[in-house]
């Protein structure tokens, strides 16, 4: 396996994942919208903020890397979105609503938390330590916004 192989992949990896956080920014305000518990309100208006900054942080990693973020759209953001939006177009009563909007939202979560567990492993394997360090960073990030929808 060549390290300009696996370096390849990585791009392509994270290229999926810019797509995957380009679409969350849009799908966010929706979400944020169709809820009406003011805490679970709260809590997507905190993760949109902090998407925003994942995406700041890929762009540094793409920079970093002399590569394009753009070039690959992410199919699972936008069926996990589309779930998103079928529940907000169905007739829910509002506390259901809510319950299928964090649902929804941790399904996202999971992937999110899934790409970017072997992404910073990927980067690690590459010797790739600081692109690591900032994957690691988001990670965290879902991972926390994982267990407040839990709650
Ligand atoms: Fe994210
Ligand atoms: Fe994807
Ligand atoms: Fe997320």
């Amino acid at each position: 396996m060549s390290e300009q192989a696996l370096k390849d992949l990585l791009i392509e990896e994270l290229q999926d994942t810019y797509s995957a956080e380009t679409q969350i920014t849009e799908a966010l305000p929706k979400m944020i919208k169709a809820a009406t518990n003011p805490q679970l309100k709260q809590a997507f208006e905190t993760h949109l903020r902090e998407t925003q900054g994942q995406i700041r942080r890929l762009e540094q990693i793409f920079k970093t890397l002399g590569a394009d973020p753009g070039g690959n759209v992410c199919e699972a953001a936008q069926g996990l979105i589309a779930e998103a939006d079928e529940i907000i177009g169905e007739d829910h009563p509002a506390e259901i609503l809510d319950v299928a909007l964090v649902m929804a939202a941790q399904k996202v979560e999971h992937y999110e938390i899934a790409s970017y567990g072997s992404l910073r492993t990927l980067a690690q394997t590459c010797g790739l330590n600081d692109i690591a360090r900032l994957l690691e960073e988001t990670l965290e990030e879902e991972k926390a916004t994982d267990q407040k929808l839990n709650q």
